[in-house]
């Protein structure tokens, strides 16, 4: 006599085996595939295994986002810093009279 044995936990009420990894498991205990199998209930293991891939897709999108260059509109370097007037290319500023260009040299 001979018994085809499957292991099954004894308080499996709805066994079923996962898409993923073919164990079984039961279908109470079982995750919703958001990525791999939607639509499909997969064990807890794989299901758990997915959410951290989607997590790190999600971070390395986020850091995508997060890539964005500091807006260069900030520092107007024809600005009096004086008065603030707009004084592109004048060597003095209209306004108030200070000089806007460097007199290091001698
Ligand atoms: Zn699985
Ligand atoms: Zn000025």
């Amino acid at each position: 006599m001979s018994i085809i044995y499957i292991e099954l936990d004894e308080d499996m009420e709805m066994p079923c085996p996962c898409q993923r990894c073919g164990e079984w498991f039961d279908l109470h205990n079982g995750r919703g595939s958001k990525s791999w199998y939607p639509g499909t209930v997969i064990c807890k293991e794989c299901s758990d295994e997915e959410r951290e891939e989607m997590e790190v897709e999600a971070a390395e999108q986020e850091e995508e986002d997060d890539y964005e260059e500091e807006d260069p509109d900030d520092f107007n370097p024809d600005t009096c810093p004086e008065c603030g007037s707009d004084e592109a290319g004048a060597p003095i500023c209209s306004q108030c009279g200070c000089l806007l260009v460097d007199q290091d040299d001698d």
